[in-house]
């Protein structure tokens, strides 16, 4: 087994590794940090818990801190940026970044929309080697002359699935316009859509390819359970389990915004701290109730998925899947974020009659049968006796694969938040000064699988 003195990093850089704790490196790691060190483009099927952020920030920190030009003072250019999804994973990112760095000089900086800019141009005037950025403030910034792409070296797309889905396309597109075109691309995804896939061909030279499955991350240290449940006694069954269980930190999925703000409602009526967290929350709220529930003070964080999203609590015991996701993958995220870097994890699916079909397509991702129980004094009553009939099945799979098509032929529902004329039609242009001759064109790994977007 290798340590992470193996994988060719330098002192600066494994000093802050070891004072982080950190023995052994994650698979993803292990695989990614020599790969990033050769200089050439990669390519990670990896998703969150899995050590993905060391992944790509320990390799591309000390190839900034062996390649800077030791300015320390104001106007250093930015040479690397990291463009995420959502404000939390972009926060995250680069809390990373620091904890690591914080043996080097290198300096990096943080920008999202939902607060106000004039702080971020000031602090982007100071200069800093590392920009970690959602792409459409970043956008907004680079058109204002506020900040400046064309000395980047390294490009980082972290949750690029999730971007794609977010409808970051044509803004991502606009920002590699303004970068140099010789420089590192490294492009971290869960999964493989057909757009992902145009993505990498069309950005990607002849990459390294790493792939860690997140089925198996999940299956290993996470263990599944679903009840069956009648939808108007989800709310008391939470409730029920929560508190027998004595559960102190929980995070539980609902589908929809008013579904997590009703729940979070029922859930301090029940005497139970909660927050929720979703896309109209602003940043202020939502920073606030992730503290809370890492300081102890929120009990449950009810969160959407793309609030979710990223989210790195560590340890976390329990997740509750109110609402089961319509898009498989999206279970494995949801239940991912328990079990990380090893630790045992326990996820609940509260499941009613209704969500049979969601329940068995996850289950075919995952190779793996979810145990289905009653809970104690909640016998459901629109659950039949018998699981569903084959025909019942194979029309929720042509019903799924139907949507799927029509994602994929452009037929998407326009994501919320997303700029008129953003069109996420997923295709990446080469002309969008990207592209060279001679590119890879590889498939990505994985399945292609094409995500829903919902107006989260
Ligand atoms: P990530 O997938 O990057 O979000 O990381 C998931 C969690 O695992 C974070 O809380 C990290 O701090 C932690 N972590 C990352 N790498 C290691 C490692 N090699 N050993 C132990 N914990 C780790």
């Amino acid at each position: 087994m290798k340590t992470f003195d193996d994988l060719g990093l330098s002192d600066n850089i494994l000093r802050a590794v070891k004072d982080k704790g950190y023995e052994i490196p994650s698979p993803v790691q292990e695989k990614a940090i020599p790969a990033v060190l050769t200089r050439k483009d990669l390519l990670a099927a990896a998703q969150t818990g899995t050590g993905k952020t060391a992944g790509f920030t320990l390799p591309m920190m000390q190839i900034l801190d062996e390649t800077g030009d030791a300015k320390l003072s104001r106007g250093r250019p930015i040479r690397a940026l990291v463009l995420t999804p959502t404000r939390e994973l972009a926060a995250q990112v680069n809390e990373s970044i620091k904890t690591y760095g914080k043996y080097t000089s290198l300096r990096s900086l943080v920008i999202f929309g939902g607060v106000k800019a004039s702080p971020q141009i000031r602090a982007l005037r100071d200069g800093s080697d590392i920009l970690v950025a959602t792409p459409g403030r970043l956008l907004d910034l680079c058109q204002q002359g506020a900040c400046k792409l064309d000395h980047i070296n390294i490009l980082v797309l972290d949750e690029a699935d999730r971007m794609l889905d977010m409808g970051f396309i044509n803004d991502i597109r606009k920002v590699i316009k303004m970068m140099p075109k010789k420089r590192q691309n490294l492009l971290f995804s869960a999964t493989f859509s057909k757009e992902i896939r145009n993505m990498t061909r069309e950005l990607l030279i002849d990459p390294i390819t790493v792939e860690v499955s997140p089925e198996n991350t999940a299956a290993q240290t996470v263990s599944q359970r679903a009840y069956r449940c009648d939808s108007t006694s989800k709310t008391q069954i939470a409730i029920k389990l929560i508190k027998e269980g004595n559960w102190e930190q929980v995070l539980v999925f609902t589908r929809t915004k008013h579904g997590a703000n009703r729940l979070s409602k029922s859930l301090d009526q029940a005497g139970i701290q909660s927050s929720a967290i979703h896309g109209n929350k602003g940043q202020g709220a939502r920073t606030k109730a992730l503290a809370g529930f890492k300081d102890g003070s929120v009990r449950v964080l009810v969160a959407t998925d793309i609030a979710a999203r990223g989210l790195d609590i560590v340890n976390l015991p329990h997740v509750i899947n109110f609402e089961l996701p319509n898009v498989p993958e999206d279970y494995v995220h949801r239940i991912g974020r328990t079990g990380r870097a090893g630790q045992e994890g326990d996820a609940i699916s509260l499941v009613c009659n209704n969500e049979r079909p969601y329940l068995q397509a996850i289950e075919k991702i995952i190779s793996q049968k979810i145990p289905l129980t009653d809970v104690d004094g909640f016998k459901p009553e629109l659950w039949p006796a018998k699981g569903p009939t084959a025909s019942e099945v194979q029309k929720a799979d042509a019903a799924r694969k139907k949507a799927a098509r029509q994602a994929q032929g452009g037929g998407r529902r326009k994501p919320a938040g997303q700029k008129s004329g953003s069109k996420s039609d997923g295709a990446f242009n080469p002309s969008a000064g990207n592209s060279a001759g001679g590119r890879g064109r590889r498939s990505g790994p994985g399945a292609s699988r094409r995500r829903t977007p919902r107006g989260r």
